[in-house]
């Protein structure tokens, strides 16, 4: 290659010319499937939480002022100390084996029946997202989402090209009776849907919770139509008022005699949101012809979640209680202050959620409002909000907005819900 005699040189391949003459046809190169993907709110969220002064109840981040740091340094060394090169090595796909027997025994706790192979760990709750996706998705399968749902789910599914059917819901979740009408619509047209999408508690972006009458009409309706439930459940554990509800997934092993091989629900959950997001590390169980799909699935995307850690979350696993008391508290002064503030600040006609968990409330605001177009007004009052319509997977929800109250302090709350109040009177 180096200019032997009868060989060409690289510099002489045409093609190295035609590079630096005209730019590949990027535009008709990616699938229809990345192109179908709209990511730009989140992008303009995370460049408007970069400006000095602003209060950004836009984002959806865990209060970093809560993470466990010097647990999290002493966890890492007890890892490396206990493990050695183990925790560098390649692991196992279905993930680390103490970490998914803890997971077995705790997911659910007393459903004896649920093993390590119906765990799998995933590199966050958003990868147990897309490999549902990858595993279950056919173009042009109906896959039922709430409305409004977490849009990172539907940024998820979209490159596998469903077609999204959006189920109504209220203050206590979806509606059933509406569900129950789209599943038969959906039958007569010869439609069964693959799964339904849905988070059962403290969803994203509401802050509302499923009622536990509604839980088990949703097993009834999904089993009567052969639906999978993929139950999304990563704030499940913070709940700060009311009754601990139990899950689909718990539910449903109820119904199993404690059996998750007979079990259509997909639970997915994540330390993200009670230990540090930035740990990626989340689960799936399921019952084991699905937990077996999800192993090849993950594979292909990414061989295993990093060993260390697992590992690390594994050394964790003892502080967890205390850590979720820590937040819950935390989090319920935070939607006190946001809620009282809200009471004291909003006009007339604009409706909110009172979340009893999570990190999240749902304003509705007067038809004619356009919370979209009232975004830069209310960035230049030095406020930030997720706008309502990028959790419609079908469109609507124009006079919507997502405020997310993890992460502001009780001063931020009462200057940023004063300047959102301002916003909105102006546009009355
Ligand atoms: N599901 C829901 C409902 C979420 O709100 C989030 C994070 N915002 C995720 C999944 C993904 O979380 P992670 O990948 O950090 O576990």
């Amino acid at each position: 290659m180096h200019g032997a005699p009868g060989t060409t040189k690289w510099s002489q391949l045409s093609f190295q010319q035609d590079v630096g003459a005209a730019a590949p046809a990027f535009g008709s190169a990616f699938s229809a499937g990345i192109k179908a993907v709209n990511g730009s709110a989140l992008r303009d969220m995370l460049r408007m939480a970069q400006v000095p002064g602003m209060v950004n109840f836009g984002g959806g981040l865990p209060a970093p002022e809560l993470f466990p740091m010097d647990r999290i340094a002493q966890a890492s060394a007890q890892a490396l100390e206990k493990h050695g090169w183990r925790a560098v090595q390649y692991g196992t796909t279905e993930g680390f084996l103490p970490l998914r027997e803890w997971l077995a025994e705790h997911t659910c706790p007393g459903a004896a029946g649920v093993t390590p192979e119906h765990i799998q760990i995933m590199t966050g709750g958003q990868q147990s997202l897309d490999l549902v996706g990858k595993i279950f998705i056919d173009p042009g399968d109906t896959v039922l989402v709430e409305t409004p749902t977490y849009m990172g789910a539907v940024q998820s599914f979209v490159p596998y090209r469903p077609h999204f059917a959006a189920v109504p819901t209220d203050d206590h979740g979806i509606e059933m009776d509406a569900l129950e009408a789209l599943l038969a619509d959906l039958a007569r047209e010869g439609r069964t849907p693959k799964f339904i999408y849905t988070i059962p508690n403290f969803q994203n972006p509401t802050g509302r919770t499923l009622s536990l009458e509604r839980r088990e009409r949703l097993l009834d309706l999904t089993a009567q139509y052969g639906v999978f439930v993929v139950e999304d459940d990563p704030y499940g554990q913070l709940r700060f008022s009311g009754e601990h509800l139990p899950s689909l997934a718990e539910l449903m092993l109820r119904r199993t005699g404690g059996d998750p091989d007979r079990s259509h629900v997909v639970y997915c959950s994540s330390f993200s949101k009670t230990l540090a997001p930035g740990l990626r590390d989340a689960w799936v169980m399921a019952a084991r012809p699905i937990t077996e799909r999800l192993v090849l699935a993950k594979q292909g995307a990414d061989m295993h979640t990093p060993t260390l850690n697992q590992m690390i979350v594994t050394e964790l696993l003892p502080l967890l209680p205390q850590q979720v008391d820590k937040l819950r508290h935390s989090y319920a002064d935070r939607a006190g202050h946001m809620l009282a503030a809200l009471e004291r600040e909003l006009p007339a006609g604009v409706s909110y959620t009172t979340p009893q968990g999570g990190m999240f409330l749902w304003l509705t605001l007067p038809e004619h409002v356009n919370t979209t177009a009232m975004l830069p007004r209310a960035v230049e009052r030095q406020v930030a909000y997720m706008i309502g319509e990028c959790f419609h997977a079908l469109g609507g929800g124009h006079n919507t907005m997502r405020l997310c109250f993890s992460t502001a302090s009780p001063q931020d709350i009462d200057r940023g819900i004063a300047a959102l109040a301002q916003t909105i009177h102006a546009e009355l």
